[in-house]
């Protein structure tokens, strides 16, 4: 038995060593077969991966560019109630023109927990105001003993968009840094797409010959645009009353740009004169920029809720 076997199993081997070759051939023909034939679809898949990774990253850059440009889009304003008002009474104006770009930014940044009110607006369907920091880039706005105006102007600009989330609106600031430059018209385009509900714009006055003389806050708006002198009037009375500086009251204008081409409620308030000393000193300070936003901030608000608070 064992002789047969190991006959039948030599013959086997022999059959099977003479095949070898020709098995091989034909393994390696379909493997080469195979093995092209996943290298296609390896390449095909990866083609049509890199296809799709390339239309997605198209797709997120066209909707961050549509969302960078007009920002708010969804956020439908409400009700703007912006009937007259009872004009206020008017100071003398000074120069508000002088814009020297040459001091280095040296404002304090220091942001602090503002001292918060309840925020009662409502979440669904925000009001939109738009903060604009006068100023900004190569303007540098007006200066005094290395307090430059754009550098203040955003400093109260930022406080005073905390304050406005905190009371429920939603906030366009249209300068985020000293650097950046924008502007007058780009403002207004930027404002009047976001179909912005209210436009406040901050600036710091000053007055050439009698420097420590001249002090307090004034507001300006213009006539034809409706709920400005409204809005102007409360922002007035609230940045004056918050801070204990003098109230010099409103000024109606159509010589300035934004205040005059915005679509919506608008007012440019100066809230310090960098001329003056005390001021000068007082508006680089947390406490001061703080107590401005917050009385700018409420104002907006009682602007919007006039029964509320
Ligand atoms: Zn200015």
């Amino acid at each position: 038995m064992e002789g047969q076997f190991d006959k039948r199993n030599r013959h086997r081997e022999v059959t099977l060593n003479r095949m070898e070759p020709y098995d091989n051939r034909a393994n390696r023909n379909g493997r080469r077969k195979r093995q092209s034939r996943a290298t296609a679809i390896l390449l095909v898949s990866m083609v049509l991966l890199v296809a799709a990774c390339l239309g997605t990253l198209y797709y997120i850059i066209r909707i961050d560019a549509k969302e960078g440009v007009t920002g708010m889009e969804g956020l439908k304003p409400e009700e703007v109630r912006g009937e007259p008002v009872e004009k206020e009474p008017g100071g003398d104006t000074p120069d508000d023109t002088v814009s020297d770009n040459t001091v280095p930014d040296n404002m304090s940044s220091n942001h602090t927990e503002p001292g918060s009110l309840t925020g009662e607006g409502d979440a669904k369907d925000k009001l939109l105001i738009v903060v604009d920091p006068g100023h900004g880039g190569i303007d540098g706005g007006s200066s005094r003993e290395g307090v430059l105006e754009k550098a203040v102007n955003l400093e109260i600009s930022k406080r005073l968009v905390k304050k406005l989330e905190e009371l429920g609106f939603e906030v366009l600031i249209l300068r985020e840094d000293n650097d950046t430059d924008i502007d007058k018209k780009e403002r207004v385009v930027i404002a009047n797409e976001a179909k912005a509900d209210a436009y406040v714009s901050i600036h710091q006055n000053t007055y050439q010959e009698k420097d420590n003389e001249v002090s307090g806050i004034e507001t300006y708006y213009c006539e034809d645009t409706k709920g400005s002198e409204k809005l102007a009037s409360l922002v007035q009375k609230g940045a004056a009353g918050a801070t204990g500086a003098r109230d010099r009251g409103l000024k109606e204008t159509d010589g300035l740009y934004v205040v005059r081409e915005a679509d919506m409620p608008c007012c440019l308030v100066e809230t310090c004169f960098l001329t003056n000393k005390k001021e000068r000193e007082a508006i680089v300070t947390e406490e001061y920029q703080e107590k401005l936003a917050q009385g700018i901030a409420d104002a907006v608000y009682q602007y919007f809720y006039p029964d509320k608070k």
